[in-house]
């Protein structure tokens, strides 16, 4: 994997430096800034792959930063990952709702951290993923934007083109409404649960024409599962 910059906003001297090892040690290259006007600067000479910042900031506030970078067309679409602390439900609400694209909450596992960075980055077009996945006799062409069975094309929405991307790269797990929202709608939009039952209905309906409906199967009480055995 290349590197990837990744700008640290966090005036926290012992969380920012713990964020610069973590994120080092897997592969990334951080920049460091302990306040908004210090990003700024920042930004100045670098535009970052992915910004981490900090919710409670002294001076202007992280989201406030964040905020005014979503108005500026050459910052725009730098992902952002708020920092919040615990259990701060409306934080994270009014975090994604100025255009942030995830959160995480303090105090976090590394490990999750890192997951989260890479999940943004893959949404985000940054982290590119294999062209062609093929499960069995399904394959999905990620630069055509086509799924086939055989020689034949499926008529899919973007929406459940991405429901396959996904279900075709996690075979044989089993994903709660909630997983399957955050990983392919990502925690940035707002849908019902339901939404999720409506999708994979239509789906069904596509590969049943194929008489493949059972490849995507409910987990009673659970969730989903792509699956090419019963
Ligand atoms: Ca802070």
């Amino acid at each position: 994997m290349s590197s990837f910059n990744v700008l640290v906003v966090e005036d926290e001297d012992a969380i920012r430096g713990m964020l610069m090892m973590v994120l080092e040690q897997s592969g990334f290259m951080p920049m460091a800034a302990a306040d908004a006007e210090e990003a700024q600067k920042v930004l100045a000479d670098n535009l970052p792959d992915l910004i981490l910042l900090d919710w409670m900031l002294p001076g202007i506030s992280g989201v406030e930063w964040a905020r005014r970078l979503k108005k500026e067309p050459i910052y725009r679409d730098i992902p952002i990952i708020l920092l919040t602390a615990r259990g701060e439900e409306e934080d994270k609400v009014r975090g994604l709702e100025i255009g942030a694209d995830d959160y995480v909450s303090k105090p976090f596992s590394p490990k999750e951290l890192i997951a989260r960075i890479r999940a943004v980055l893959r949404r985000s077009g940054k982290i590119p993923g294999q062209a062609q996945i093929t499960v069995g006799d399904l394959l999905l062409d990620t630069e055509q934007h086509r799924l086939s069975i055989g020689d034949k094309q499926l008529e899919v929405s973007p929406t459940e083109f991405r429901l396959m991307h996904f279900f075709m790269t996690h075979p044989d797990k089993v994903y709660t409404r909630t997983q399957l929202l955050d990983q392919v709608w990502g925690r940035s939009v707002y849908i019902e649960e339901r939404t999720i039952d409506v999708h994979i209905r239509r789906l069904r309906k596509i590969l049943g024409e194929y008489g493949r409906e059972d490849i995507v199967q409910t987990v009673r009480g659970f969730g989903y599962r792509f699956s090419l055995v019963d």
